[in-house]
């Protein structure tokens, strides 16, 4: 069998404000039995928890090396690469995926060295709206239409074994859709902030809703997850269209 473990240290597992410290358990074993290692934990509501031990069944290791923080921002702080599972579909904001198709995409940036993030959410609620605009993408497992919430830990599974088969299947796959790793969250953001003063200044809006356009540009830009080299490059024509935009007010 292929060896999955360069890719799979490159891959976390996150679970939002977990409820049930059984699911975390269950979720550590569906990460262990599929080759992956990496498990956090944004504010869990009970961890460490004799629960979470039983329901992981010897995937102690799992548990042990788990990484308890307070929220999903420093989850994800290192990352390039960042997808939240959701039980809803039609996301606005997001460009949705399902498992299969996110699976190379998640093997071609961890190929290309990028941090990647799998990002579920709490058992009752899902991920909050605040959570989803800090990923880059959805992912949505097919479901039947009228009942579409899977249990966490077995939608965790369902993640893991779709990327595992992906990376059995293609052990030594070129990236398929780049080569170096798509800029970090914070460049992505600072980005973002720069699009939207370069807006203003040009006086882009005209009556419309600036919110809505940053949504559907967020979107855009976040489908295509430009590397720091392709972000230097736009930020530079923002800079220009700031300085034109400054030179027609008749400014210096
Ligand atoms: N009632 C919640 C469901 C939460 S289920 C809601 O409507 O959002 C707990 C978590 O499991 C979800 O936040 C999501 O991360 C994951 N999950 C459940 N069903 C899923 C599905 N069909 N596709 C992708 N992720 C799913």
């Amino acid at each position: 069998m292929s060896d999955i473990s360069a890719v799979a240290t490159r891959i976390r597992f996150v679970l939002v404000r977990t409820s049930q410290p059984g699911n975390i358990g269950a979720a550590a074993r569906a990460i262990r039995t599929m080759g992956f290692a990496r498990l956090v934990l944004v504010a869990p509501q009970r961890y460490p928890d004799a629960e979470a031990t039983a329901f992981a069944a010897g995937a102690d290791a799992v548990l042990d090396d788990a990484v308890v923080v307070p929220d999903l921002k420093r989850a994800i702080a290192d990352c390039h690469a960042v997808y939240g599972a959701t039980a809803r579909q039609r996301n606005v904001a997001l460009t949705e995926y399902t498992p299969r198709e996110i699976a190379p995409r998640v093997q071609a940036d961890a190929l290309a060295g990028a941090e990647v993030a799998l990002v579920f959410g709490n058992e009752r609620t899902g991920l909050e709206n605040d959570e989803l605009a800090l990923c880059h993408g959805a992912v949505h497992i097919p479901t039947a239409a009228d009942y579409s919430s899977l249990n966490l830990a077995q939608a965790v599974q369902v993640l893991a074994y779709e990327l595992r088969i992906r990376l059995l299947d293609n052990p030594a796959a070129p990236p398929p859709h780049r080569t170096d790793p798509p800029a970090s969250a914070g460049a992505m953001e600072g980005f973002f902030e720069h699009l939207y003063t370069t807006l203003n200044d040009i006086e882009f809006h005209k009556g419309r809703s600036p919110e809505t356009i940053m949504l559907r540009l967020r979107k855009l830009f976040l489908r295509a997850a430009p590397d720091e080299r392709e972000l230097r490059v736009l930020r530079g024509i923002l800079a220009d269209a700031q300085r034109m935009a400054r030179l027609a007010r008749g400014g210096s």
